[in-house]
């Protein structure tokens, strides 16, 4: 062999092992970006329960017309935005339209609860009643009652793409546990029906009724609703747990406001998260013979102290028949009717 063709041979093998280096390289480079991917996927739990989250890609269609939104007026009556910079839902805050046609191309479903154990079975008619004419409308929507009285369960016509299931529970002679058992009955649930393709769900109380609209301005991923006996008030005055032993302690001078156990409701994985953490809390604290001052409200409201909801929804949102409305309250969309505990509860 000339020096000519070392020369060559020469460049020829250093080039074959430079491309070699070369390929192993960008193919393990390829493994390890699609082995993240792989991993990612296998570890979020939003895509074991929930693949694809609509919540914040909103593609509004083309040529929908709708008022054009001011910067400089608004309410000015009402805060609509938390310190963490999420939206506080009032009348008046939001475009329904808009919101309507944003959410309904991509057909979302929602699921709701609602118990009605021993007597509170009364409620359920006027429930449902009203919530085929304002929750969702023209939406999916997925109803779960559970109760100790299914035989009782009234018939209610509902829409098209609107359902009932009927789930039984035992009933019990404490009201104390009928309400904070839904923690656990929800988080099962939720459990039961990953594989459902629901996306959102809101968990309600029955002894209550609709009045106007409640629809996609409340969709969320934790969604909370301010409760309406405190809202104007210090927060000393809320009534969270007070006793440090209580896993639902929140300090003196800490708290954002005080929410409602009777409404709240998110992205599945999201409600799955909260029902499993107040079930694990509440029982935690039965066992040390505790149990908090408002029960699961309690555990919600430490819950959401720690765990900022991405969306309030105003006391519009859960008002009470027997007080008047205050100013601000532009509508009522949903609210608790007016009861006698001492006739329908199962202890004083
Ligand atoms: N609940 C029930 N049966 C009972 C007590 C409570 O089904 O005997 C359920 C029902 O859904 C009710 C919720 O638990 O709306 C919360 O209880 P309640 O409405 O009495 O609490 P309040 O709103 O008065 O604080
Ligand atoms: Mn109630």
């Amino acid at each position: 062999m000339n020096l000519l063709n070392v020369k060559v041979v020469t460049v020829v093998l250093l080039s074959a092992l430079l491309l070699g280096v070369l390929y192993c390289y960008i193919s393990q480079t390829h493994r390890f970006v699609s082995f993240q991917l792989q991993d990612l996927k296998a570890d979020s739990r939003s895509a074991e329960v929930h693949p694809d989250s609509h919540e914040f890609h909103l593609v509004a269609p083309e040529h929908v017309r709708y008022k054009q939104p001011s910067i400089t007026q608004g309410r000015t009556d009402v805060v609509s935005v938390t310190p963490w910079l999420a939206p506080i839902v009032w009348e008046g805050t939001f475009n329904p339209v808009l919101l309507d046609s944003i959410y309904k191309p991509q057909n979302i479903s929602i699921a709701a609860t609602v118990f009605a154990v021993g007597k509170y079975i009364m409620f359920l008619k006027n429930f449902l009643e009203t919530a085929e004419q304002h929750f969702f409308v023209g939406f999916k929507v997925h109803i779960y009652v559970f109760t100790d009285r299914p035989k009782e369960v009234p018939q209610v016509k509902m829409a098209t793409d609107r359902q009932l299931t009927v789930h039984s529970v035992p009933s019990s002679n404490r009201w104390q546990e009928i309400s904070a058992r839904r923690m656990e009955l929800i988080q099962m649930l939720i459990e039961e029906t990953v594989h459902s393709n629901t996306d959102y769900i809101f968990c309600l109380d029955v002894d209550s009724q609709f009045h106007g609209r409640w629809g996609t301005e409340s969709l969320g991923g934790l969604v909370a609703v301010i409760h309406p006996g405190y809202y104007r008030d210090d927060r000393s005055r809320f009534p969270y747990e007070r006793r440090p032993q209580s896993r639902a302690y929140v300090a003196p001078g800490e708290g954002d406001f005080y929410y409602c156990g009777g409404a709240f409701g998110g992205l599945m994985h999201e409600v799955h998260l909260l029902t499993k953490t107040c079930r694990f809390n509440f029982e935690a604290d039965a066992k040390e013979n505790i149990e908090a001052a408002w029960q699961e409200e309690s555990h919600l409201n430490r819950y959401m102290w720690l765990n900022k909801p991405s969306k309030v929804l105003s006391p519009e949102y859960l008002w009470q028949d027997f007080k008047s409305r205050n100013p601000e309250i532009h509508i009522i969309r949903f609210s608790g009717v007016v009861k006698n505990y001492a006739e329908i509860r199962p202890n004083a």
